[in-house]
């Protein structure tokens, strides 16, 4: 009977030594524990995949057209404004912000290439590091001073992430990676792997132009391999150039909400801070 009991305490011993080895083996390899369906990176309640809906410019058809839509699909979105916009709207952001959407940072002045024409002033080229942390840290006082909240993420005007010209070019993802929970890109043309991305250049991926259909699609194929489709809008309105369309949105609210698709509809921060949770307590 002793014995039994010994046998029994040394073998559990050995299983913890075990464990405890295991463990410290699989934080030595990066993602190891991404190919062990035990500890596989999970969505909350069984989700197959996360899906954020995401709105730049503060463009003032998102006030007009864009809250009444998503208030009655009870969706809470993630709107990357800049102050300059947000003033032309103001109640309507402040409402933006009771409904409880996000808002995030698109900088100050919306710099981008100088190849597009309406950045030729105020092209990244002739930025520096120093330059765009003022543009970052401006635009989060301006919008805190304005609507009372402090930017918890950040989307790259144009999806660009960088500064000066040939072999003085930085990138300033390290000034966002320092500032913000998440730095969302543009045109990106995949979905974020939860296990592996770098949430300072999260993938966007734009739903402006496109069917219904074609946002489902973006889904399912993000679910069929458990990834975060962060959608990424313009105006709100009839389909059209940089225009996300009315009726293909409010389809995709209602698909996305039904609990048959699996889906896990939340807001950028929520969704990225789920997956810092996960990675801390899993990797
Ligand atoms: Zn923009």
């Amino acid at each position: 009977m002793r014995n039994r009991v010994l046998g029994t305490n040394m073998l559990a011993t050995v299983a913890t030594v075990l464990l405890i080895v295991g463990t410290a083996i699989g934080r030595q390899v990066p993602n190891a524990d991404s190919t062990n369906p035990a500890k596989r990176f999970r969505w909350p309640n069984g989700r197959r995949a996360a899906v954020s809906l995401s709105f730049d410019d503060a463009r003032v058809s998102q006030i007009d057209t864009g809250l009444a839509l998503l208030k009655r699909q009870l969706v809470k979105v993630t709107f990357f404004v800049q102050a300059e916009q947000v003033r032309k709207r103001l109640d309507g952001w402040k409402k933006a912000v009771a409904d409880g959407h996000e808002i995030g940072n698109h900088s100050n002045t919306h710099p981008c290439t100088a190849n597009y024409s309406f950045s030729r002033l105020n092209a990244l080229e002739d930025y520096t590091l120093e330059m765009m942390a003022t543009q970052l840290d401006g635009a989060n006082a301006e919008i805190q001073d304005l609507l009372g909240v402090k930017p918890r993420t950040f989307a790259y005007p144009c999806g660009q992430k960088f500064v000066g010209r040939g072999l003085d070019v930085r990138s300033y993802v390290p000034l966002v990676a320092e500032r913000f929970l998440v730095g969302r890109g543009y045109l990106d043309e995949s979905a974020n792997d939860p296990h592996v991305c770098d949430l300072a250049q999260a993938m966007g991926t734009s739903f402006d132009d496109m069917e219904f259909e074609q946002m489902r699609n973006q889904v399912e194929q993000a679910a069929n391999e458990g990834r975060w489709v962060i959608f990424v809008g313009h105006e709100i309105g009839k389909r059209g150039y940089q225009v996300t369309d009315t009726a293909a949105l409010e389809a995709l609210c209602e698909y996305l909400k039904d609990p048959a698709h699996g889906i896990w509809l939340g807001t950028v921060a929520e969704i990225a801070e789920y997956i810092r949770q996960q990675r801390t307590s899993n990797f």
